[in-house]
């Protein structure tokens, strides 16, 4: 049901020790674009402090954030904790029964190389994109699709 990444990289925490700069519009924009061509909805949480267990914290967002609660449970939520280099990605049950496995690896490989440079914001975006990809072969968009879930970043501590 999830897919995360961690990157171990001690030698370069001191420059995350402040929350990066993250460019919420085009994370957003990018979102609005994905959500062009699938009824995926997909969302954003930044931690601003440390994950040590982001998959577990990307779960309690997913249920505080409503997102069980899309027609066709095809929800996706980027979960990233800049500060200590963690991710997770977490999906609702329709996207785990028709995507699979590859669907997970696929995702994170968009995001872990930009993550690894420090660029959140790209990786953001390249990993939005490529959920909107996938999402669409499985979930492509119908006329009368409705913004299930608002198209914005969500920060959290
Ligand atoms: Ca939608
Ligand atoms: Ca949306």
């Amino acid at each position: 049901m999830a897919a995360a990444a961690r990157e171990e990289n001690g030698d370069t925490m001191s420059l995350f020790t402040r929350m990066p700069k993250i460019d919420h519009l085009l994370v957003v924009a990018a979102i609005g674009v994905a959500e062009k061509r699938t009824s995926g909805e997909i969302r954003v949480v930044i931690a601003r402090r440390l994950a040590a267990d982001p998959v577990a914290a990307a779960r309690n967002e997913f249920e505080r954030l409503g997102m069980t609660r899309t027609r066709q449970r095809n929800g996706v939520l980027i979960y990233l904790a800049p500060r200590s280099r963690t991710f997770a990605v977490i999906g609702d049950t329709a996207i785990h029964d028709r995507c699979g496995g590859p669907f997970w690896r696929d995702l994170a490989a968009a995001m872990t190389g930009h993550f690894q440079r420090g660029d959140f914001t790209g990786g953001l975006v390249h990993g939005i994109n490529r959920a909107g990809a996938l999402l669409a072969e499985h979930f492509p968009r119908t006329a009368g699709d409705q913004d299930e879930l608002p198209n914005k970043v969500e920060e959290t501590d």
